[in-house]
């Protein structure tokens, strides 16, 4: 494994699991029990790992995995609920910048979001190079009308309301929805390291998401999987 080792993260194992089935793995690293699988993918060195779902497992992945490997950009893969119209279920989005959109104050008169704690404007700025290249891949993968760039809002929760994504929209600007994103961009940027977080939607975050996500995340988290292996492939 050299400098220049791509970082893989995701949150559930079937957002890993066809590129662990397509990689040559020449070790595996049991750290705060997180597995790291070390090894060659597409051409490219990668360290895999899969951290668990929402954002303290995944930054402690993100922690973990920038403080022992030497990683040079940080790739996230996984599924994520759409946001408002521009999406449907199996389009892709690739972040431009991601939110924390449980972050803030609860008040008398209910929650206000608010980054101040952070000492940050809230908003983590994913690398321009490595969203052109995602998107290059994307679009390869599920054709250039299904790949959106825009906003993704992270919380610690599964969005499953009318009310609530309509908030995401107008609150945030956001297209896409889900509980890891901004975690492990907020630890990647704690470390110097460019992430890019990429995610093909299972569902819509409505009323509806939980049967749709059930439905559709082994082929999303697929759809995922595929544009990272393009992107590693690009990367020669
Ligand atoms: N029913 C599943 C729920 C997993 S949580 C289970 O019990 O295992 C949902 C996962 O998919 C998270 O990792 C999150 O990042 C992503 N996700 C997909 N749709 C989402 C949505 N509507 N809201 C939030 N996260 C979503």
């Amino acid at each position: 494994m050299e400098t220049g080792t791509i970082g893989i993260i995701s949150a559930m194992p079937v957002e890993v699991a066809s590129m662990l089935g397509k990689a040559s793995i020449s070790r595996t690293d049991r750290i705060g029990g997180t597995d790291f699988h070390v090894g060659r993918l597409c051409g490219a060195d990668v360290v895999i790992a899969q951290a668990g779902i929402g954002k303290a497992l995944s930054a402690a992945g993100a922690a973990a995995m920038l403080c022992r490997y030497p990683v040079s950009s940080v790739i996230f893969t996984g599924i994520a609920g759409g946001v408002g119209d521009r999406t449907r279920v199996l389009d892709v989005v690739i972040a431009t910048d991601l939110v924390q959109h449980d972050y803030g104050f609860q008040e008398q008169n209910g929650f206000r979001w608010s980054p101040e704690f952070s000492g940050t404007d809230g908003y983590s700025v994913c690398d321009g190079a490595l969203v052109r290249l995602a998107c290059e891949a994307a679009a390869e993968t599920v054709g250039p009308g299904h790949v959106f760039t825009g906003r993704i809002a992270t919380g610690d929760q599964f969005v499953a309301s009318e009310a609530y994504v309509k908030y995401l929209q107008e609150q945030f600007d956001a297209i896409a929805c889900e509980m890891e994103g901004a975690a492990v961009a907020a630890v990647c940027e704690q470390y110097g390291v460019p992430f890019v977080v990429i995610r093909c939607m299972s569902d819509k975050a409505d009323g509806n998401a939980t049967e749709s996500f059930e439905k559709m995340a082994g082929t999303a988290a697929d759809n995922s999987c595929r544009i990272v292996m393009g992107m590693l492939a690009g990367m020669r």
